[in-house]
């Protein structure tokens, strides 16, 4: 080893604070390697963070919180104790659902009880909804092991006992249809059809094309359960910067990354600001088709991963509401007349559609001071195309107009006029502040059988020392598989040879 390359020691750098990006900080600083995060943003968080509006507080992107455990062991794994940084509750309901033909319903997290108020007010048989959920707890089973906590893309995954014990009940995984064809087959009332498909936009997919497989999504937020951080989401974030800079990390705010250096099959660092900073391992939490595209034009390009279909996008209000509504929840869904005509829209027709689903989040429910006194902070999505040029202005002007409608007839309030503060996030946005590709909220689409394999490892196999994290790459997006993702990368990190 030459006395430059002793110099650098394990010192990594990270591209981007996103979620993935400072776990993997976190988890690498706890293996005692000196990181340096280096966010082009002024902020951590990428899609995870929040901001201020005339007195109201928002969260800026995911609002829903599962598998809390898998951030509980990014303190545990820094020997800390993850209630002094971060606190959660679980929640006693899921979701609040309005139907246009008038129907109300409260999904409980109980998987009982649940199943009891599906029989009440839908009409079918709360053993339907209960297989329902043992089904998706089964199906998750056997993915876990298999799929989420190891890397695809290496022999070993394939051979060991978890391996062979998913192989023998890969069958329950139900790849061969749609989730819409498993759902209708089960239910015979087709709201509870349109509940459980609701499921695939969990991970920006179309439940009329990805497979059934995807209906192992119900098991996280009824069998595990759906959680709010204290602070709101972004206290995800927060808590984990400082984490991970008791832990030594440095962060670099405003510091975009221009490149990731290669020489012969070795990655030797990063250029900011037009200077070169030597590592001695890069990881990117950047998409990755960004990563190739922007960050290392000159090497081999996946072409195949680099060009598969993105998942949905989302079009967001920020309202500030100057009303309280008790009927309503942490969390609420009021859905469209017509699902399957919605979906095609977005995924055929690229564009959406004139009655979509509506989704609201409302952190002051639970946290009073992220909204004045008898006020509400409202987060109001709908899914969204991802970008490919549409004509966005005219596509949100439209929308907005169609959302005020639907909510103020299922509302029975003028919903217009009690908006005091607006603002707005749409695809374009969400590509220009994160670098996701197309605006994408979850990378690739799941909408086939083989997405899971159409997705980018957690390792360069061209660069021995290149390392890939985040909602782009495997296994997924979403804040559970974005920090599954970094826990894979910490393990690969320790296990591989990075020869020089
Ligand atoms: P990102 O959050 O995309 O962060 C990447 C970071 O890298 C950014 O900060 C970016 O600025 C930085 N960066 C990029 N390029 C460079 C560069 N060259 N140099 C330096 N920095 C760079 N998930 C859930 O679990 N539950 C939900 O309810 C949910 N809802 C969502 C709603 C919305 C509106 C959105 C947008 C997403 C939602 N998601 C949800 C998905 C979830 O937010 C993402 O999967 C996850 O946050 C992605 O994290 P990440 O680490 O991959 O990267």
């Amino acid at each position: 080893m030459s006395n430059k390359q002793e110099g650098l020691r394990g010192r990594t750098a990270v591209v981007g604070a996103g979620i993935a990006g400072i776990a993997t900080a976190v988890r690498l600083a706890a293996k005692g390697y000196p990181v340096e995060v280096f966010e082009g943003n002024a902020y951590p968080g990428g899609k995870l963070s929040s901001f201020e509006m005339a007195g109201y507080r928002f969260d800026a992107g995911p609002s829903l919180f599962t598998m809390p455990q898998l951030v509980d062991d990014l303190f545990r794994v820094a020997g800390k104790t993850p209630e002094d940084y971060f606190q959660y509750i679980r929640l006693p309901e899921t979701c609040r659902y309005f139907y246009e033909d008038g129907t109300r319903f409260t999904a409980h997290a109980e998987p009982e009880r649940l199943a009891r108020e599906i029989e009440t007010h839908l009409g079918e048989p709360a053993d339907h909804v209960l297989s329902h959920l043992r089904d998706s707890a089964t199906k998750f089973e056997v993915t876990e092991k298999l799929f989420l906590h190891r890397s695809l893309h290496k022999l070993s995954t394939y051979f060991n006992r978890d391996a062979l014990k998913g192989y023998l009940n890969l069958h329950r995984l139900d790849a061969f249809r749609s989730m819409h064809s498993a759902n209708s087959t089960r239910f015979r009332d087709p709201r509870v059809v349109q509940l459980f498909n609701r499921y695939a936009t969990y991970n920006g997919s179309d439940p009329y094309q990805t497979p059934a497989t995807m209906n192992i999504i119900p098991h996280l937020e009824y069998n595990i359960g759906a959680f709010f951080p204290k602070g709101g989401m972004v206290a995800i974030t927060n808590s984990l910067v400082r984490l991970a800079e008791d832990l030594g990390v440095k962060f670099h705010f405003s510091t975009p990354v221009q490149e990731i250096v290669i020489e012969g099959k070795r990655v030797t660092g990063i250029r900011v600001k037009d200077l070169f900073l030597p590592f001695e391992r890069v990881v990117s939490n950047m998409d990755v088709v960004n990563t190739f595209r922007k960050l290392l034009p000159q090497a081999r390009q996946p072409e195949r991963i680099l060009r598969q279909p993105k998942s949905s996008s989302a079009l967001i209000f920020y309202w500030g509401i100057k009303r309280s509504f008790p009927e309503l929840g942490l969390h609420n869904i009021f859905f469209s007349n017509d699902y399957s005509t919605e979906f095609n829209h977005l995924f055929q027709q690229k564009t959406i559609h004139q009655d979509p689903t509506v989704y609201i989040n409302i952190t002051s429910k639970y946290e009073p001071a992220d909204a004045p006194a008898d006020s509400e902070n409202w987060f109001v999505m709908v899914n969204a195309p991802a970008n490919s040029g549409q004509d966005w202005d005219a596509l949100i002007d439209q929308t907005r107009q169609n959302i005020i409608n639907k909510l103020s007839r299922l509302l029975g309030q003028d919903i217009g006029s009690l908006i005091e503060c607006e603002s707005l996030l749409d695809p374009r946005l969400i590509e220009s502040r994160t670098s996701s590709s197309q605006g994408a909220l979850y990378g690739n689409s799941s909408n086939n059988r083989f997405a899971a394999f159409l997705r980018h490892a957690n390792f360069s196999s061209d660069y021995s020392n290149l390392y890939f994290v985040g909602g782009s790459v495997h296994p997924g997006g979403g804040i559970p598989l974005c920090l599954l993702s970094a826990k894979i990368v910490g393990d690969l990190v320790n296990g591989r040879k990075e020869e020089r």
